[in-house]
């Protein structure tokens, strides 16, 4: 499912959005809460010029409260508005059309003085893979539309999806690359389940994942595990492998001997961070991040 980026493929992507830019007038930038500046791609601006967007932060059920705050304020000072939404449980749906429509408004509101009548807004969806573009497709049509996983330069025949009476939203979405060649972006994305565990060690991707949680989440791995002691600096690569280990004995994942199998204690600490088990928790926040 996860697709393999080469220069080819961005080219046909950019080109495909580009196309489908022509037949709308918002574009809704899908973005990971938890990471959302690693999950943007890179290109964007220069992409979406300036049709009017909307940025959804979506997966925002496991995403930190306070962190998404930060990030909306982060936006708004681009100029851009963004909207905490989760859209596998299907809230927020009415405000993100009442957004796109309040978007439009100016123009429309125009177009009613020369005596042309406001029409639905349309709206494409734009995102890098398993931000979760066929979820709120499926979500704002109310029906199974989106297959999961479309890859790009797959070209099908193209629909317009009616959402209430006031929307209109092309059925596939753009597809878009992140910014992998960047290693930190690339672990943030492993660590949230967005790229393929095989393209990098587990236990590197957990390592990295428990050193972030120590420095900010030292309680919610306290809780989880019954860790009893953090280490004092994150940065001790020594020291987080031994918090690492302590979570491995805790959930007995034991080599014969006695010793942690840290392969199967990074599975169970990546699947259990992954499924919101450790509390909501975001692994960027805007004053933290370097990238961008
Ligand atoms: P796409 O590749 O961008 O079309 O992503 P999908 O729609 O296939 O979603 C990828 C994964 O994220 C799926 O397992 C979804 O169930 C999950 N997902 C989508 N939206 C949300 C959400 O708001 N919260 C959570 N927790 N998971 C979500």
């Amino acid at each position: 499912m996860t697709i393999q980026w080469f220069p080819g493929h961005m080219t046909r992507a950019r080109r495909q959005i580009e196309a489908k830019l022509k037949l709308i007038d918002v574009v809704i930038e899908l973005l990971d809460a938890r990471i959302p500046l690693s999950s943007r791609n890179p290109m964007i601006d220069e992409i979406l010029q300036n049709k009017p967007r909307l940025v959804l932060l979506n997966k925002n059920d496991l995403a930190d409260p306070e962190v998404t705050a930060q990030w909306v304020a982060y936006f708004a000072g681009q100029g851009l508005q963004a909207l905490p939404v989760d859209a596998a449980n299907g809230n927020q749906m009415k405000e993100i059309m009442a957004r796109c429509k309040q978007l439009m408004a100016a123009k429309f509101e125009t177009q009613l003085r020369k005596g042309i009548k406001p029409r639905a807004v349309r709206a494409l969806i734009v995102g890098i893979p398993n931000v979760g573009k066929s979820t709120l497709i499926n979500r704002l049509a109310g029906r199974k539309i989106a297959a999961t996983g479309d890859k790009p330069g797959v070209t099908k025949g193209q629909q317009w999806i009616k959402v209430g009476s006031e929307m209109e939203l092309l059925d596939t979405p753009g597809i878009l690359w992140p910014k992998f060649e960047d290693q930190e972006v690339g672990m943030r994305l492993a660590v949230t389940g967005a790229i393929k565990e095989e393209l990098l060690y587990t236990a590197d991707i957990a390592l990295y994942a428990i050193r972030y949680l120590c420095a900010h989440y030292g309680t919610s791995l306290q809780e989880r595990f019954g860790v009893e002691k953090l280490p004092e600096d994150p940065g001790d690569t020594e020291a987080v492998i031994e918090v690492m280990e302590a979570i491995g004995r805790k959930r007995g994942a034991l080599l014969s001997g006695g010793r942690v199998d840290l392969d199967k204690a990074s599975l169970t600490i990546l699947r259990e961070l992954r499924a919101g088990k450790m509390g909501r928790i975001s692994l960027e926040a805007p004053d933290e991040t370097t990238t961008q």
